[in-house]
C-alpha cells in the first residue's frame, strides 16, 4: 500500500498518477531486490462508485478507469488497484490462483461488496481465500449517524459499533470487515490497524480529517504461479 511519501494516487490527473506508479515501483524494487514490478500499462485502475460491481481483468485489456468497486484477475503481472482515504482496501487471494481488490466504505459494505467479490473470486477459481487488509479509518475518528449504524448492527452485530476519542457513537470497520471474513472462511493473513485520520497527512490521507482530494493505493498482483 502506498503511503504519502510515495505520492498522490488519485486517477483525476493521469501523468501525475503515473509518475507516482513509476516512483512506488523503484521503491518496492529497492526494497524488494529480485522483485519485477509490472510496468505501468499493466496496472487496472476503477472508478470508484461505492458500489458491487466487480469488473475481470482478463487477456491483455487492463481495466481504465470503468465503474466498479473491486477488481479480479488470474493473469500474472496484472496489477490491480484500488484507492483510498478511509475506506477500507483489501485484497483477497485464492489458492486455486486468483486474485481481487476490492474498495470497501461504509455503502459498500453495506450493500456486500465484499460477500459478492469474494463468490466472484470462488466461481473464477475456487480454493481457500485469504485476506490482506489495508489501513483505513478507526473507530477513534470514525464518527458514525445513528440510523446507518443501526443498519449495520442489524447486519453484522453490536461488536461493530464503537466510540470516538471524544466520546460519540462510531463505526468499526475493521469489526465489519472481521465479520464478513468469518463467515465466509476468509483467513486474514494481514491487517494494518493505524487509522489514516489519526496520522492523516503525515503517513496517510484522510477524507474524514480535511476533506482531501489526495488518495493512497492498494495495489496487488499475481507474480508467477
Ligand atoms: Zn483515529
Amino acid at each position: 500500500m502506498s503511503e504519502v511519501a510515495d505520492g498522490d494516487m488519485s486517477i483525476g490527473n493521469y501523468q501525475t498518477r503515473e509518475k507516482y506508479i513509476q516512483q512506488v515501483s523503484y521503491s518496492l524494487e529497492r526494497l524488494n531486490p529480485g522483485l519485477q514490478v509490472p510496468p505501468i500499462s499493466n496496472w487496472s485502475y476503477l472508478t470508484q462508485v461505492h458500489g458491487i460491481q466487480i469488473l475481470e481483468v482478463t487477456g491483455d485489456d487492463i481495466v481504465q478507469g470503468e465503474d466498479g468497486d473491486a477488481l479480479v484477475t488470474t493473469l500474472e503481472n496484472s496489477v490491480l488497484t484500488v484507492r483510498v482515504a478511509d475506506c477500507v482496501p483489501i485484497s483477497l487471494i485464492s489458492e486455486g490462483g486468483a486474485i481481487a481488490i476490492i474498495h470497501a466504505g461504509w455503502r459498500g459494505l453495506l450493500k456486500g461488496v465484499l460477500e459478492e467479490t469474494s463468490n466472484k473470486l470462488m466461481a473464477t477459481k475456487p480454493g481457500k481465500q485469504m485476506a490482506v487488509i489495508g489501513s483505513h479509518i478507526g473507530p477513534c475518528c470514525y464518527e458514525f449517524g445513528r440510523e446507518e449504524l443501526d443498519q449495520f448492527i442489524q447486519k453484522f452485530g453490536i461488536s461493530v459499533e464503537a466510540s470516538t476519542k471524544i466520546n460519540s457513537s462510531s463505526l468499526n470497520l475493521s469489526a465489519v470487515v472481521e465479520r464478513i471474513c468469518d463467515e465466509k472462511g476468509i483467513e486474514i493473513i494481514r491487517k494494518d490497524s493505524s487509522c489514516t485520520s489519526c496520522l492523516a497527512d503525515t503517513k496517510y490521507w484522510s477524507f474524514r480529517f480535511n476533506s482531501t482530494e489526495l488518495r493512497q493505493c492498494l495495489f496487488a498482483w499475481i507474480e508467477k504461479k
